[in-house]
């Protein structure tokens, strides 16, 4: 089965469930990953928080700038970006910069043509979430990505 990947002539969409806050994602994902750190847990309401990134040059916001929160849990900490109306949590990272948009998977309209690489934080798993997968394992953030650009 092909896998689409997103570029400038077949965009991926995504959005936020009151459909405020509209993207477009113009170009691969670079990579993705389940994150298991208690922010994310708080912040999704679920076992975890996955997300991809993508380059800054491969995002897009169509609408809703107006409506995105900025949450920044600790100083130096990653942020947690959502809708003010109905809460979706859409952005990660360093948002608004960085070199990478991190982006919950879950809020992208079709299939991002890569699927998640690992399991991060796995030491602050939530004790009713067993992890089922394969993939590889880390107690906190991976070895490649400096802590404060985390999900
Ligand atoms: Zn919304
Ligand atoms: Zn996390």
């Amino acid at each position: 089965m092909a896998v689409s990947v997103p570029s400038p002539e077949r965009p991926l969409n995504g959005g936020c469930l009151c459909g405020a806050v509209r993207f477009e994602v113009r170009g691969p994902l670079l990579r993705a990953s389940h994150c298991h750190c208690s922010r994310c847990r708080k912040h999704s309401g679920g076992a975890v928080g996955t997300q991809g990134r993508v380059r800054r040059e491969d995002f897009r916001l169509l609408s809703g700038a107006e409506r995105l929160v900025v949450y920044r849990p600790a100083p130096d900490a990653a942020v947690k970006v959502f809708c003010a109306v109905c809460g979706s949590s859409l952005f990660g990272g360093r948002w608004p910069e960085g070199r990478e948009v991190s982006i919950r998977l879950g809020a992208l309209d079709g299939d991002p043509g890569i699927r998640p690489q690992y399991h991060t934080f796995v030491a602050s798993k939530a004790p009713w979430h067993e992890i089922t997968d394969d993939l590889p394992q880390y107690p906190e953030g991976p070895p490649e990505t400096p802590a404060p650009e985390g999900p």
